[in-house]
């Protein structure tokens, strides 16, 4: 669904990116992961379209994003970031009816009523109750609901999450994750996701990427990736790496400096 080579990006002439090289199949769910500054966030833009490369190129199913009008990457592709929200002033229905812009004609009329779809969606991300409320008093975890719900409402084939679960406490982050991985199920969704806790990657990517001041060091399965040194050499600190005993999949611990 996504195949990225030979990607090159600088910033005023300081390499942000370089030799990335990766794809990513039809319904998989793709980590992104990495100290600070590694270059995630700019990996996201590239693929979603809104930063250039400087050499190198992205397909999204086959075809160069260079290639794609804006409502066609639109239909395509969807990202959450919780700054994207409209500033003020808007109800929370009215910003999932926003996620249809990429299905309107100029009158911002669409063939087929979304409103099934946008129902389907608010009862899936439990925003009944606050459908008709202003985003303005929603808190972080509602905001983020709402903006997953957007991002859904586009019905698109790759969903770009830039960690989507930073400022949620425990309980909204496996319930956001969970929410992904259900409607992922249910629509064969392409997840690409930058996840900043190595745990919750591990839970529940197929296959992560783990960036190190803009190189790929490693492309592979949660077992793969989360062994102690590799952390070491990328995070400068050694964790204890466990095998969870439910999901069976390797957890780290932290340990504190002697
Ligand atoms: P991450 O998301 O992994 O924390 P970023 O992709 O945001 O990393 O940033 C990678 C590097 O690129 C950082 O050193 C950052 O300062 C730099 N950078 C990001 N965006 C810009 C920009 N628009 N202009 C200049 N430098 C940038
Ligand atoms: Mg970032």
């Amino acid at each position: 669904m996504i195949q990225v080579s030979g990607l090159h990006k600088s910033y005023n002439q300081t390499p942000v990116l370089q030799d990335i090289q990766f794809s990513v199949s039809k319904g998989e769910f793709f980590g992104i992961i990495g100290p600070n500054g590694s270059g995630k966030s700019t990996l996201c833009k590239l693929i979603s379209g809104v930063v250039g490369m400087d050499q190198g190129e992205i397909r999204l199913d086959g075809k160069l994003l260079t290639r794609y009008s804006r409502k066609e990457l639109a239909r395509m592709l969807a990202v959450l970031e919780q700054e994207a929200l409209p500033p003020v002033g808007f109800l929370v229905r009215e910003v999932l009816e926003m996620g249809r812009f990429p299905y309107q004609n100029w009158l911002g009329e669409e063939a087929l009523d979304p409103t099934p779809l946008i129902d389907e969606i608010i009862h899936m991300l439990n925003l009944s109750e606050l459908e008709q409320r202003s985003l303005d008093h929603l808190s972080g975890g509602e905001k983020q609901r709402v903006a997953l719900g957007k991002a859904l409402v586009q019905k698109p084939m790759v969903l770009l999450l830039d960690e989507p679960t930073t400022y949620l406490d425990i309980g909204y982050q496996i319930q956001l994750m969970d929410i992904v991985r259900s409607w992922q199920k249910t629509t064969q969704v392409t997840v690409v996701a930058v996840l900043h806790d190595l745990n919750l990657a591990s839970l529940y990517c197929d296959r992560i990427l783990m960036l190190h001041k803009g190189r790929q060091v490693s492309v592979g399965s949660p077992e793969e990736i989360l062994r102690s040194s590799l952390i070491e050499d990328v995070y400068g600190t050694r964790p204890i790496v466990l095998e969870h005993p439910v999901h069976h999949l390797p957890q780290i611990m932290l340990q504190a400096g002697g």
